[in-house]
């Protein structure tokens, strides 16, 4: 039976960028050899790596000071990376706490200096995002998480700073039209928008670097990573040619203002139905909900049982909540088909029956 993936991450990719992951596994580019087994500084996987990093710049619209990375650690390892680059001996960063991962963020860049937080919004489990920020000029960049996944908010609008943004968007990159050339550094594991796991997508304004008299790493040095074009040492191969058929894909329907389009109209449905239907409640404040990562409680306990076999029944997989939350998610992310959408909006209006 087909899956409807509502996984939260690894996830859905597009059908055409599983095919053609397959098929460059067992041969790539005609070469008579698999992707898996070639050189990467062979010509063959040079050119994914360039246009990997060429193709992501273009579909932001990044202007001539950013370059584009395909890293490895994830995410996690830019929650370091970002504070060793950017962050001045003796300095403070400010750091916006939205979620799980932005407290991590923040708890990594301590190790480097003061930390600031502009604003947190723990107080009531990370269900809405801190507003009317307060951020001072001093500081050496201040930190955003653009969606929290495990929560289900999202950033609406940017706060307005004249000091350095970092971003983590990991699990909102390419889902929607925004100003790119507003930020100094956007992060984004691969598994939630782009590609399988093993990359991690970093662009970085050349610019910002070099102002910290802090030794760096050569591994920990996006300068390093930019002066060797990103291939600094054997970069995850296979990670970066999915995440490239991705970007193909995403360019080829009508790049980030068809996706947009796709995205707000399934988080419309489900989160109209949420509305509709008095079994359910959101968890996220309406104005902060996520277009990516929609979660949901029901409310009627006697209903769990019922409400889960129909999913399993309907081939609905992936939209249990994270344990931190309980309930449901339903990650809706690039890749998922309306008709999932549906399917689960329909099982929530069977569920009203009973
Ligand atoms: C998943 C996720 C991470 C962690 O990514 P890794 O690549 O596993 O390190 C960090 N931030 C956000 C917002 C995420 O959704």
């Amino acid at each position: 039976m087909k899956k409807h993936n509502f996984s939260a991450g690894p996830c859905i990719l597009s059908p055409e960028v599983i095919t053609g992951a397959s098929e460059a596994v067992k041969d790539f580019n005609g070469m008579g050899l698999s992707l898996l087994e070639i050189s990467h500084r062979d010509k063959n996987f040079v050119d994914v790596m360039d246009e990997a990093r060429s193709l992501s710049k273009e579909i932001m619209g990044l202007d001539d000071d950013f370059e584009v990375l395909f890293l490895q650690g994830g995410a996690s390892l830019q929650f370091c990376m970002a504070p060793y680059n950017f962050m001045h001996s003796g300095g403070k960063a400010g750091y916006l706490v939205t979620g799980t991962w932005a407290k991590k963020a923040a708890a990594e860049a301590a190790l480097f200096g003061e930390i600031a937080e502009i604003g947190s919004s723990a107080d009531r489990n990370f269900s809405y995002i801190p507003k009317d920020l307060n951020i001072s000029d001093s500081l050496d960049y201040f930190h955003l998480t653009s969606n929290n996944t495990i929560v289900g908010t999202q950033m609406k609008e940017i706060p307005k700073t004249k000091i350095p943004l970092v971003c983590d968007m990991s699990s909102d990159i390419f889902s929607k039209t925004i100003d790119f050339n507003q930020f100094s550094l956007i992060y984004a594991g691969a598994q939630k928008n782009l590609g399988p796991a093993g990359a991690t997508l970093v662009a970085v304004r050349k610019s910002v670097l070099g102002k910290t008299s802090r030794p760096i790493p050569s591994m920990l040095d996006y300068s390093k990573h930019i002066n060797s074009d990103s291939m600094f040492n054997t970069p995850p191969v296979f990670s970066v040619y999915t995440s490239l058929l991705t970007l193909r894909w995403i360019k080829k329907i009508g790049g980030l203002t068809v996706v947009e389009k796709q995205n707000n109209l399934k988080a419309k449905y489900i989160y109209e139905e949420i509305d509709r239907n008095s079994l359910f409640d959101g968890t996220a404040d309406k104005r902060d909900r996520s277009n990516m990562n929609v979660c949901f409680l029901l409310n009627d306990d006697s209903l769990k049982n019922k409400f889960n076999s129909l999913c399993s029944e309907s081939g609905i997989v992936g939209i249990n909540g994270h344990r931190s939350v309980g309930g449901y998610r339903a990650s809706i992310y690039n890749a998922l088909p309306i008709d999932s959408v549906k399917t689960l909006v329909d099982i929530m209006k069977h569920i009203e029956l009973y």
